[in-house]
């Protein structure tokens, strides 16, 4: 996922103080009884548990289990078995499954579809680290705990309850809907790049819902403070800075030397300063955090917002590390090696320069920054796969529908664009050309979030009130026109 708490680390210093005014202590739906809940959210419930029992990390295998689990499910409540379809992947020691569903509009009429989408995998969990078993779904004290509650077999079962519940109801979309879920989000993303590129046609769509970002946050009282609507995400890059030397018996010192030359090549990447950029949902997210915002920061925010070449205001947001990010691609250098012996010159010296990279900008385009800096002594290299892509431009229709999901559960909460400094599925789509729109309908602290971490949990409130979000979203997007 993209940890919400970027997010919220971009966002929640400005709008913390400003907004706890303007979000009139909406209540949520109120907080009831099992014998109270509707069948559909007993239903959602049901799934919960069954979808959190089964260990779906990398390494165990158990995705395509949970895949063919869901389509029975699926095909249970009336989906034709030829628009459910388990699509199974072998990646490196892990077998693993991509489930589609599709959802047709009356007589193949509508639009080009709506894509929603979620992921099956999730991080891998140790029994004896957790204080409850990871793998069987605790209520407590308010909270669901689990591997997977928050991140992100909710959005799985979020996603799949709607789509059970329209059909129950007897729905039947203007458009066809798709639902997609992933086989290996937290890891290599191999089962997402597969289905955009061998599988196109089952997952085309004109733009796509992504459960596993964006999405609301609580301040510590748990009064809400916004709804993050996430349009885009930077680019994760790491490169590997590295000078090489023959090397020496180190009582034979010389001027040439690895590590000081590593040293000397890192200070001026240090000193290496990317241009200033922006796209529609960064100055719209500016313009919102300026005007909640005291002080000589909050002016610098609102200024920018209102024009992006305002040299004085990037000055102080450059200095603040939440918000430097977001107006600019970053590079720090992360890890470092280097030499063999106590008592030799070093051969080799090497460090890690880790990226976030704007959307839009070639990954190869940093490289070559990078590699000036740096100076002919030293080679940069990319490591790994990484993909970019471009922001996704806002959408008047899907800003109102998620503005009025919203409104159904927080009133009075207002919704603000975001771009994130981390990565979702919701990159490969966008890479691919289909703009994707991170908007997980939970509401959380930020000091809830453990998505990846010990003792995973999601507040019992927000699960129930994100089935009400999906409905009216999707409803909202895919109903008769009124
Ligand atoms: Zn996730």
């Amino acid at each position: 996922m993209t940890p919400k708490s970027v997010v919220a680390l971009a966002l929640a210093p400005v709008l913390a103080c400003a907004l706890v005014a303007a979000a009139t202590g909406a209540a949520a739906t109120q907080e009831r009884p099992p014998s109270q809940r509707s069948s559909h959210e007993l239903r959602a419930r049901e799934l919960y548990a069954r979808v959190i029992a089964m260990p779906t990390s990398k390494g165990n295998d158990q995705v395509p289990a949970m895949a063919e689990f869901l389509a029975g499910e699926f095909r249970a409540a009336g989906f034709p078995a030829a628009d459910v379809s388990v699509v199974p992947f072998e990646g490196e020691g892990d077998k693993t499954a991509s489930l589609v569903v599709r959802y047709r509009a009356r007589g193949g009429k509508g639009d080009k579809p709506i894509l929603l989408m979620a992921h099956m995998d999730v991080v891998v969990a140790r029994r004896e680290d957790w204080e409850r078993d990871p793998f069987t779904l605790v209520e407590e004290n308010g909270y669901f705990f689990g591997r997977g509650t928050s991140d992100d077999k909710q959005g799985v079962v979020a996603l799949a309850s709607t789509f059970l519940r329209l059909k129950a109801e007897g729905f039947v979309p203007r458009r066809d809907l798709i639902l997609f879920f992933s086989g290996d989000e937290e890891t290599t993303q191999a089962t997402t790049v597969n289905m955009v590129r061998q599988h196109r046609e089952l997952i085309d769509a004109e733009f796509a819902l992504n459960a596993d970002a964006g999405g609301g946050t609580l301040d510590s009282n748990g009064k809400p403070l916004y709804f993050a609507l996430q349009t885009a995400e930077k680019t994760y890059a790491d490169f590997a800075v590295t000078v090489k030397n023959p090397g020496g018996h180190s009582s034979l010192p010389r001027d040439d030397n690895a590590i000081y030359d590593l040293a000397a090549a890192l200070l001026r990447i240090r000193a290496l300063k990317f241009p200033v950029m922006w796209n529609d949902t960064t100055l719209a997210a500016f313009r919102q955090a300026g005007a909640m915002t005291a002080g000589e920061l909050g002016a610098a925010i609102g200024r920018f917002g209102a024009n992006p070449r305002d040299t004085a205001a990037i000055a102080v947001i450059s200095k603040e590390p939440a918000y430097a990010g977001q107006i600019r691609t970053t590079c720090v250098a992360t890890m470092l090696t280097g030499g063999h012996a106590q008592n030799a010159l070093p051969q080799s010296a090497s460090a890690n320069v880790n990226c976030r990279i704007f959307p839009g900008v070639k990954i190869e385009d940093v490289r070559l920054a990078l590699q000036q800096a740096a100076g002919s002594g030293a080679e940069v290299k990319l490591t790994g796969e990484p993909m970019s892509s471009d922001a996704s431009p806002l959408r008047p229709d899907v800003t109102k529908a998620v503005t009025r999901a919203v409104q159904a559960i927080r009133p009075g909460v207002p919704v603000v664009p975001a771009q994130s400094n981390g990565a979702s599925d919701g990159l490969v789509f966008r890479a691919a050309g289909i703009p994707t729109y991170g908007v997980d309908g939970n509401f959380i602290k930020p000091e809830d979030d453990f998505a990846h971490g010990l003792n995973e949990r999601l507040p019992v409130q927000s699960f129930y009130d994100s089935l009400e979000f999906w409905h009216v979203l999707v409803t909202e997007l895919a109903g008769r026109r009124r």
